[in-house]
């Protein structure tokens, strides 16, 4: 699967960080990770440093897929708003994955700063729009259910979201807890600390086929060499969606676990952004949604236009296009910012029915074979997750969080 198009910046600016091998020979391991991406590192990182030995494997060069097209901005807030998410899971486990993913930024922002990249973590706050007087509605009601949770929160209307931010849209929710990173750096940080444990990371060998005995999984590489290992956790990004269908053929294509979508981002020359840009982010309700960060050296990072489709050709043909729209999306919005477009590039994204992602067994598959599918606008955050679950879940002390994200939720 061609998972980006056009030019990523996380990479073209940090550049190849750590090069690894590939495999040459036989291995073996308590535990497989299959991705090296900023779910696999960050799996890897949390099992090597419990004392497991671990192999991880990357068909690219680690941090190549989906993990350097994020614009990886870092919220709680899931792209389904809690009122509907209660009624499509339950409100105990509606509850529960907003709290997961709260906490989930407190944990990433305390790992940034342990593989010393706190630099590149940074706090925000995060604003979310009404794009229309159609939302003002769902947005008090998702004010209230929020703060029921506990969570810190302010709804603004129309005048005060004109005089503090300067936005004239009719309303928003103002959130205290969120936050950015550059998750290229981050994976490749994580997956040093892990080699430094012990864990052995190989790049540029992509595995092909598995079979499980009574000793564990023996998975079979394209280059030759063979891994036994006692769990096999899959953290292959989008592409794992094509693999869980192929071992689940009778899987009904009326009721997708997940839809593959194009979606597209841009970042600006370093250029003189409104004030508050520094401590924000913003999205809005309209979906597909504009969403906007800044990065480190003042640039503006910017998303959205997502496609209904993951067809790579007409993404390529279209990146053009969509870059315009974003430009001119960003510059009705504030009014007389002049954003130079320094590259713009597009990526796959996968979206769930309800917004949470796939994490842990399947019940019809193996045990012993975990995923860990993070799909949705909090990819990260359920990175995160995932290592929680997945890492509590091999050491036999299994979370009751679990079933939040389990495929027969
Ligand atoms: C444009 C865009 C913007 C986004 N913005 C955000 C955002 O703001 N916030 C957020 O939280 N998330 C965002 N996301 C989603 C986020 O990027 C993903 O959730 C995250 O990067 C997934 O990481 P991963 O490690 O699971 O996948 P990947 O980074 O794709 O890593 C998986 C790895 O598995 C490897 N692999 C797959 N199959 C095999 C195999 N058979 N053998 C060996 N290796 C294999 C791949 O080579 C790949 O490197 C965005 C995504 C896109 C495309």
């Amino acid at each position: 699967m061609d998972l980006r198009s056009g030019a990523a910046f996380w990479p073209i600016n940090s550049g190849l960080l750590t090069t690894y091998p590939a495999l040459t020979q036989d291995e073996s391991a308590d535990v497989l990770v299959i991705g090296a991406g900023i779910t696999g590192a960050l799996l890897t990182e949390r099992l090597s440093r419990q004392g497991l030995n671990v192999v991880t494997l990357d068909r690219r060069d680690v941090a190549r897929g989906s993990t350097s097209a994020s614009t990886a901005l870092l919220q709680y807030e899931i792209d389904t708003h809690l009122t509907d998410l209660r009624g499509m899971v339950g409100r105990p486990n509606a509850d529960r994955a907003y709290l997961l993913c709260l906490e989930a930024i407190d944990s990433l922002e305390q790992l940034s700063r342990d593989v010393g990249e706190g630099e590149y973590f940074r706090r925000k706050q995060s604003l979310y729009y009404a794009s229309s007087r159609r939302d003002l509605a769902p947005l008090r009601e998702e004010y209230q259910a929020r703060r029921t949770l506990g969570i810190t929160l302010d709804f603004l209307g129309a005048g005060e979201l004109h005089e503090r931010f300067g936005l004239r849209q009719p309303a928003a929710l103002l959130s205290r807890h969120a936050a950015e990173v550059d998750p290229y750096r981050l994976a490749h940080a994580l997956l040093k600390r892990a080699a430094a444990a012990g864990a052995r990371i190989y790049d540029r060998t992509a595995v092909t086929t598995w079979h499980e005995d009574s000793q564990g999984f023996v998975v079979r590489t394209e280059r030759g060499p063979s891994v036994r290992a006692k769990w096999l956790v899959l953290a292959g990004g989008y592409e794992s969606l094509n693999v869980l269908q192929d071992l689940l053929p009778h899987l009904l294509p009326s009721r997708p676990l997940a839809m593959l979508r194009n979606s597209y981002a841009l970042v600006s020359e370093p250029l003189e952004l409104p004030p508050f840009l520094a401590t924000t982010l913003v999205w809005e309700t309209s979906r597909p949604y504009l969403y906007l960060r800044t990065t480190a050296d003042n640039r503006l990072m910017v998303g959205g236009e997502d496609d209904a489709h993951a067809n790579v050709a007409r993404r390529e043909k279209m990146l053009p296009r969509k870059r315009r729209i974003l430009e001119q999306k960003v510059g009705k919005l504030f009014g007389q910012l002049s954003l130079e477009t320094a590259y713009s590039w597009a990526g796959t994204f996968g979206e769930t029915p309800d917004g949470l992602g796939y994490i842990g067994a399947h019940p019809r598959l193996s045990k012993h074979l975990l995923f860990a599918m993070g799909y949705g606008g909090n990819g990260i955050t359920y990175s995160q997750i995932a290592a929680d679950l997945l890492s509590a879940h091999i050491q036999g002390q299994p979370s009751a969080d679990a079933q939040v994200f389990a495929f027969d939720r």
